[in-house]
């Protein structure tokens, strides 16, 4: 007879919102273990990368020598990466053509930090996420959460948009087990973001 495991996701807890990543995925039933060392990367199905600060998120990875581990984790299996963690996913990021700090380079995704400018840097807005439906029949928008965004200023490869604000510009993409939001998921009530991540997982 064979056990049926539950899916046991890592927090990338170097710094940011990750509790309340954890506190989502406890609602839906997955396993969590954050995540600080290289060898607690181990025996884990799939990572989260919350937001806060992705200068402070790299260069904490540097100094854990996370860095090669998480590349090489994200090469086989399922990281999300919200907001600070979806610019540490990515191939290249830039603020006011300033490119300068750690990257995972795992997404062909180019991603703008603090894009939305300093006045207006938070605001909440609903965002079609058709992916969603795959494992929801709930078709209501998503309510988003921007804090301090970046902008996915452009996809490449296999990436592919998953969600945009209505004048087109891209806030989610996913290229296989790779995703990527701008925004916060994990501070709304609305759990179909982490579903969705769990079904990229499984
Ligand atoms: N502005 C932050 C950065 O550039 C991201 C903000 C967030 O994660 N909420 O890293």
């Amino acid at each position: 007879m064979t056990k049926r495991l539950k899916t046991k996701i890592g927090l990338l807890a170097l710094q940011g919102s990750f509790r309340e990543h954890i506190a989502i995925l406890k609602k839906i039933g997955a396993k969590t273990v954050e995540v600080r060392l290289p060898e607690q990367l181990e025996g884990i199905d799939g990572l989260i990368i919350p937001g806060g600060e992705s200068t402070t998120i790299g260069k904490l990875a540097v100094d854990f020598g996370l860095l090669e581990k998480l590349r090489a984790f994200g090469r086989e299996k399922a990281i999300w990466g919200t907001c600070a963690g979806a610019i540490f996913l990515s191939k290249d990021s830039f603020q006011a053509a300033h490119r300068q700090q750690p990257l995972l380079e795992l997404m062909d995704i180019t991603v703008e930090r603090n894009a939305f400018g300093r006045q207006i840097a938070s605001f909440e807005t609903d965002v079609e996420f058709p992916a969603l439906r795959e494992i929801s029949p709930d078709e209501t928008p998503f309510h988003a959460i921007f804090i301090r965004a970046p902008l996915i200023a452009s996809v490449a490869g296999d990436a592919e948009i998953l969600s945009t604000l209505p004048d087109g510009r891209i806030v989610a993409a996913q290229q296989g087990r790779l995703l990527a939001t701008v925004f916060h998921p994990e501070l709304t009530g609305d759990d179909r973001v982490h579903r969705y991540f769990l079904s990229l997982v499984e």
